[in-house]
């Protein structure tokens, strides 16, 4: 349905105190002067922006930068040391990790339990036991920061306006979880929740290589295979939480059946474990793991068993670029361990394939952040809000149970 809304001045006002917030988090060395520039603010503005964040204890005045002009001298921006932190946690089928970062999504704690055979019960409880040895942790080492927010990445499918993962395959039947609920109780911290592939795609636009692009596709090779698309610089959401999916684009239109219902999807030819079970199959070894993917790559059986993944891939990113025009496409998850040719024969590939081939070069470029994209991911679910202007009023509350 379509919904027009006004915007409040209250909000505006938070919204441009997120923009300004953003370009220090997402930048070094920024003076108001830069960031007036950059955001269109006038000077004033930025000046009031930077005052009210200094005095609310996310921001520091850092240096002065020395100039030969005559007249104040720039004094650069920085995140406070004592700002809020953020949790981020991601729920993969595997396992449950949590994060600890600074709003410059600098590493400050990490931790992970593995899952056994989970109910909704024993999987709520180990998700509390990291975020309390988080929020602890976090607490002894610097008393005076508090946390800002909690970002949970997930598997799909997942209902990111309800906060409930629906009901992913292989996740020993849970459905219907309702993460954000329980955990807003528990902490009463705002809790925002994505789909791993898009929380992925935030941390790239936000602190990663996809930074210089307003419009990119993030795919990520794990499990399954799925992507997180941004456009004009935002998160495209869809219309139900089921976008990206591009593990169920058909490549072959009379192919394999597929549970989703349709032939031949991407994900029925490729995915992490058909990747290493035909390595095992040509090498004859049984303990494969994707770092062993360069090395591989060498012997001539495993460099065809690449070389077709990426002709495969190619043909569902053609159809994927000719429909959105990305600027770039950022290979994710485990799909950082394909060696570098690989990727450069898929940039190759689909570059010569796609509509506007010979009118622009579409970069293939790897994730920045390994194969965990998705962990940090989660606390750029927060990050995200806050620099939308989302988080700044239940910080000030400061209500929370923590
Ligand atoms: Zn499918």
């Amino acid at each position: 349905m379509n919904k027009f809304f006004g915007i409040n001045n209250a909000h505006i006002k938070n919204i441009n105190r997120g923009l300004v917030l953003q370009c220090i988090a997402c930048n070094d060395g920024l003076s108001r002067v830069d960031i007036s520039k950059r955001i269109g603010l006038t000077k004033m503005a930025v000046t009031n922006i930077v005052n009210e964040l200094i005095n609310d204890g996310f921001v520091v005045e850092k240096d002065i930068v020395h100039t030969a002009f005559v007249g104040r001298n720039p004094v650069i921006l920085d995140i406070a040391e004592n700002a809020p932190f953020i949790i981020g946690l991601y729920i993969s089928r595997t396992k449950v990790s949590v994060v600890v970062t600074d709003l410059r999504l600098r590493l400050q704690y990490q931790n992970n339990i593995i899952f056994r055979h989970e109910t909704s019960e024993t999987l709520t409880k180990k998700i509390y036991e990291l975020v309390d040895g988080a929020i602890n942790n976090q607490k002894n080492k610097n008393p005076k920061s508090i946390p800002l927010g909690i970002g949970v990445s997930a598997i799909g499918p997942l209902d990111a306006n309800t906060g409930k993962i629906l009901n992913p395959t292989n996740f020993f039947g849970i459905q219907n979880l309702n993460v954000v609920g329980f955990l807003q109780d528990r902490y009463g911290l705002p809790v925002f929740l994505e789909n791993d592939m898009d929380a992925a795609a935030l941390a790239e636009k936000l602190f990663g290589v996809g930074r210089p692009y307003a419009n990119f596709l993030y795919l990520g090779i794990t499990s399954g295979i799925g992507s997180g698309i941004i456009t004009n610089g935002k998160l495209y959401r869809g219309t139900s939480g089921f976008v990206g999916e591009i593990g169920h684009m058909s490549v072959s239109f009379d192919g394999i059946p597929c549970d989703c219902g349709n032939r031949g999807c991407l994900e029925m030819y490729i995915n992490l474990p058909i990747i290493l079970q035909q390595l095992r199959d040509v090498t004859g070894k049984c303990d494969i793991i994707p770092k062993d993917f360069e090395s591989l790559s060498k012997i001539d059986g495993c460099n065809a068993v690449f070389e077709d993944t990426v002709n495969k891939l190619s043909a569902a990113l053609v159809n994927a670029t000719n429909m959105l025009d990305p600027e770039c496409i950022i290979i994710g998850h485990e799909g950082v361990y394909l060696p570098n040719k690989y990727i450069n024969y898929l940039q190759e590939h689909i570059g010569a394939r796609i509509l506007s081939s010979g009118y622009k070069t579409l970069a293939v470029l790897k994730s920045s952040f390994g194969e965990h994209a998705p962990l940090f991911g989660s606390a750029c679910c927060v990050l995200q809000k806050l620099f939308e202007g989302y988080v700044f009023d239940a910080y000030k509350k400061g209500d929370t149970n923590v």
